[in-house]
């Protein structure tokens, strides 16, 4: 028996989901709103601003999906090295050889991501729907679920939601989130360096907010700063000289002369689903959790879901089992509260400037440091190896 699946949402999370259970052997239906010409996307020498630093455990997952070789033929930086620091002199510096590997991740442009997981589409007879406008309802029975549109309505055994943040699907189906709109946005920023390819990635912790340097293949990188969304707007204001001199009054030395070329802030929402499955619709990626982007680990932990929800279904006779959804939900909904809560802990720690706090962490960093097994198992967590 095939079944039929529906992922609501095409982008990198919903693709890969797509990929992944059409290699399963099941039928698969992508609703995407947006049209997406891949081909244009991956010739194009225009950079996009949002980049992922994707973690080593994403890159197995890609490597299956039979995507890697040709992703890393396009634009991408590995990254060898994280460091995360408060003052200079008391870095936390994570290096891949103290794990004994080359590299700890790439850092790829989204769009190239997802044009890489569409252009695989066409050898696994994805089929892709765009022009079905609103979706109004969602309705189920025992064994089957439709979606109702405008004037047409798709059903299937399982709808998978993929449709970010701002999930429509969850939101026709009720199901609520927790969560807050944190008091800060960040702005990312990309710069052309004239410095040698780089491969560190860090983050500095001021009394503002962090600041982080994120290299992409030479000549560019990614700047991101967080701060609050009133100077933020007044940053984007800038024209980019401008800002460029913001930059250097509020970044640690970069390692050459830059330009500015393209800014855009983003909100930080914390968002977590209240329940990850409700009958046949099942929640994956931003549509089920949102975190705060400062250790990159938001479209790692949605490929997380992806692989974990692919394993539970996996030799099932239907797609819709409920005892291996609510599996899928038991494993991931607890692994991303963890991810979750040790940023909020990390980014509300190092916010805060009292005294006593600010001596305590960066007590912390410099026993962290020095810490030779738990600092290795924290890289492990990081880059997808635990949990
Ligand atoms: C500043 C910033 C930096 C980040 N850096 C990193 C990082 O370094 N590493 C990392 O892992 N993560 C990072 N993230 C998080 C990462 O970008 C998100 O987790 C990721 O984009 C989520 O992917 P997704 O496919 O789940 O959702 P989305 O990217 O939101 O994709 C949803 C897709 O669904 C489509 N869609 C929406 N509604 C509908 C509908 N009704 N019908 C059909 N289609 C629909 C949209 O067009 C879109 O294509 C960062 C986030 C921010 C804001």
């Amino acid at each position: 028996m095939k079944n039929d699946v529906i992922i609501v949402g095409g982008g990198m999370v919903g693709a890969a989901m797509a990929l992944k259970l059409a290699k399963q052997g099941c039928m698969v239906t992508v609703i995407e709103q947006q049209q997406v010409d891949f081909n244009a996307v991956l010739a194009s020498e225009d950079l996009d601003l949002r980049v992922s630093a994707i973690n080593r455990f994403s890159e197995q997952l890609f490597a299956e999906l039979g995507i890697l070789d040709n992703l890393l033929t396009k634009r991408h930086a590995p990254y060898r090295r994280l460091a995360a620091f408060e003052q200079v002199k008391q870095t936390l510096l994570f290096d891949a050889k103290d794990i004994d590997y080359d590299y700890l991740g790439h850092i790829i442009e989204n769009k190239l991501i997802q044009a890489a997981l569409w252009q695989a589409f066409a050898s696994h007879n994805i089929t892709v729907k765009s022009d079905l406008g609103k979706l109004n309802r969602i309705e189920q029975v025992e064994s089957r679920i439709t979606l109702h549109y405008g004037k047409s309505e798709l059903t299937a055994d399982l709808v998978i939601a993929a449709d970010g943040g701002q999930s429509i699907t969850r939101q026709l189906a009720g199901i609520g989130t927790t969560g807050w709109q944190y008091q800060q946005s960040c702005m990312g920023i990309l710069i052309k360096l004239d410095a040698p390819q780089q491969d560190i990635t860090w983050q500095q912790f001021q009394a503002t907010g962090p600041v982080a340097f994120l290299p992409l293949q030479a000549p560019y990188a990614n700047l991101i700063w967080y701060h609050s969304g009133t100077q933020l707007a007044k940053l984007a204001a800038l024209n980019p000289g401008q800002l460029k001199q913001k930059v250097i009054e509020h970044f640690p030395t970069l390692p050459g002369d830059f330009e500015v070329i393209e800014q855009a802030v983003f909100p930080l929402t914390r968002q977590h689903a209240n329940q990850y499955v409700q009958g046949r619709l099942v929640l994956v990626g931003d549509s089920a959790h949102t975190i705060n982007p400062l250790a990159g680990q938001g479209v790692n932990l949605g490929f997380k879901d992806v692989q974990q929800l692919a394993t539970c279904l996996a030799n099932k006779l239907d797609v819709g089992d409920k005892a291996a959804l609510l599996q899928y939900q038991r494993y991931r909904k607890t692994a991303n509260l963890v991810m979750m809560s040790a940023m909020d802990a990390c980014y509300l720690g190092f916010s805060n400037q009292i005294p006593p706090l600010k001596w305590l962490r960066n007590k912390v960093l410099a026993t962290a440091e020095r810490s030779g097994p738990l600092k290795n198992w924290v890289l492990k967590y990081a880059i997808g190896e635990k949990l």
